[in-house]
């Protein structure tokens, strides 16, 4: 089936003359963006997303959607938008997905609805994300934005705990199926690792505002400053709603357990992103966080994070940043649009480099960094090449900070303060995978609190799960 349909539409695609070759988004020169906070890419213009739109072969059997974690109309949207009929566009987006402006912007398409896009067989795939930014873009820009119907209130209360992206897909369904919903969150500002943890040049902060008005004009309440598990405990607020969402995420982050590791110039990337992104601390002294302006600064890990990180503190005036990654730029999880935007950047990459020490002058404060060199071995359980250690390969690099971004485990608060709630042997809570229930009854949970720190798009389709399986109990009961 799938040849049949590959050849059928390869051959529409030759008959429609279509150009293999993908409209490319226009970004700031990296030799200006390297030091400012502005967004890097900056999204496609109106003809520029018709063009592209028109590529799509609205395919009769379309494997993107397979490829998509919310299921979104995605020949749909694309169709509207060739016929510049933008209002359908952002419409069918909105059917299934609350966040198309966040999504457009930080999902990893090229792995998901993009890597089974038929044209990709031949050239470039369709860029979906672009297109997807472009219609959020659009309606961000009218004077009025249409809300979409909202079911009869079922006069059932839900409690959403965390404001992430799994928590939003969450309350966003549940509003929209006529449920009384109310979102926690333990900040002083809603958005979870969309707000402290991705920096402003990446996805700025009032795109995310956007998106968490658009949700509070559907009628979602939002309590922030309330940490649950801690102001109040999951069992007494369960005594208020119906049924609960734990989307509390993965910021508990890991560190290397290497010496000097508690040195000052030594941050987790979780410390430093928030600080600058949450706290505003690049606009110090406008923002009252400040954050130190280091000369040259290492950040271990191969992940987006790590990248954020690296591109922050280039941004903040390093003179010298390194990504240092044990293994090769084969195995680097970071997406290659990120990647290739730290290069560009300046970034410099050490790869197959794992850091043993970290050594301090007398103040305390980090001076240098100890590193061997790896190789590459045989495949591990992830299924990537297991780094070896070489002997006799130490070096040490000059270095006044260190930032730690390999990794993180999931909130520890509500696991801690609910007795009944199964954990694994990682922390991350135990669910149904087909439903998100967890233990507990009238208990769902998805997002990185569920399966460790993964995308955003993951998320939101852990949430869709549960939402779903939500609104079946709701309306049984
Ligand atoms: S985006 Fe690609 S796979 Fe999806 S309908 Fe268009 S051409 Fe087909």
């Amino acid at each position: 089936m799938f040849i049949i349909q590959d050849v059928e539409d390869i051959g529409m695609a030759e008959k429609k003359k279509i150009n293999y070759v993908r409209i490319d988004m226009p970004k700031q020169p990296p030799y200006i963006r390297r030091r400012n906070f502005k967004e890097v890419a900056l999204g496609y213009t109106e003809e520029m997303a018709v063009e592209e739109a028109s590529r799509c072969l609205d395919c009769k059997k379309p494997f993107c959607v397979e490829g998509c974690p919310v299921e979104i109309d995605i020949p749909g949207f694309i169709r509207r938008i060739a016929s510049r009929d933008f209002t359908g566009a952002i419409k069918t987006l909105k059917e299934k997905n609350c966040l198309p402006a966040v999504c457009g912007r930080v999902c990893p398409q090229e792995e998901q609805c993009e890597i089974k896009c038929i044209l990709g067989k031949k050239g470039s795939p369709v860029a979906i994300g672009r297109l997807e930014r472009f219609a959020a873009e659009w309606e961000a820009a009218q004077p009025h934005m249409d809300l979409p119907e909202i079911m009869k209130s079922t006069g059932k209360k839900v409690l959403v705990i965390g404001s992430g992206p799994a928590g939003i897909t969450v309350a966003g369904d549940l509003i929209l199926l006529g449920h009384d919903v109310t979102m926690y969150e333990a900040l002083h500002v809603p958005g979870g690792v969309l707000t402290y943890g991705i920096p402003e040049f990446r996805l700025p902060g009032k795109v995310v505002n956007q998106e968490i008005n658009y949700l509070q004009q559907l009628g979602i309440k939002l309590r922030c400053n309330y940490v649950v598990g801690k102001t109040k405990s999951l069992d007494k607020l369960l005594d208020e709603y119906d049924t609960a969402f734990l989307g509390t995420g993965a910021g508990l982050p890991w560190f290397m357990d290497i010496p000097g590791e508690n040195l000052n110039g030594v941050y987790s990337a979780n410390e430093y992103l928030t600080r600058v992104n949450l706290m505003k601390g690049f606009q110090f002294p406008k923002a009252y966080t400040p954050v130190i302006r280091h000369r040259k600064v290492a950040v271990v890990g191969g992940g987006n994070v790590a990248m954020d990180c690296a591109r922050t503190a280039l941004r903040l005036g390093a003179e010298e940043v390194y990504i240092v990654y044990r293994r090769s730029q084969t195995e680097l999880p970071a997406r290659l649009e990120e990647f290739e935007n730290a290069e560009e950047e300046g970034v410099i990459f050490h790869f197959l480099t794992l850091p043993e020490k970290l050594i301090g002058n007398e103040n305390g404060w980090l001076k240098e960094m100890e590193c061997c060199k790896m190789e590459l071995g045989e495949p591990d359980q992830s299924g990537r090449r297991r780094p070896i250690r070489v002997d006799h390969s130490e070096f040490r690099m000059e270095m006044d900070a260190c930032i730690v971004a390999i990794g993180n485990s999931p909130n520890p608060i509500i696991p801690d303060t609910t007795p009944g709630l199964e954990i694994s042997r990682k922390g991350t809570i135990v669910v149904d995978e087909t439903t998100g229930k967890t233990s507990i009854d009238r208990v769902w949970a998805g997002g990185d609190i569920v399966t460790g720190a993964a995308t955003v798009i993951l998320a939101m389709g852990a949430g869709r799960t549960a939402a779903k399986a939500m609104h079946k109990y709701l309306t049984e009961m």
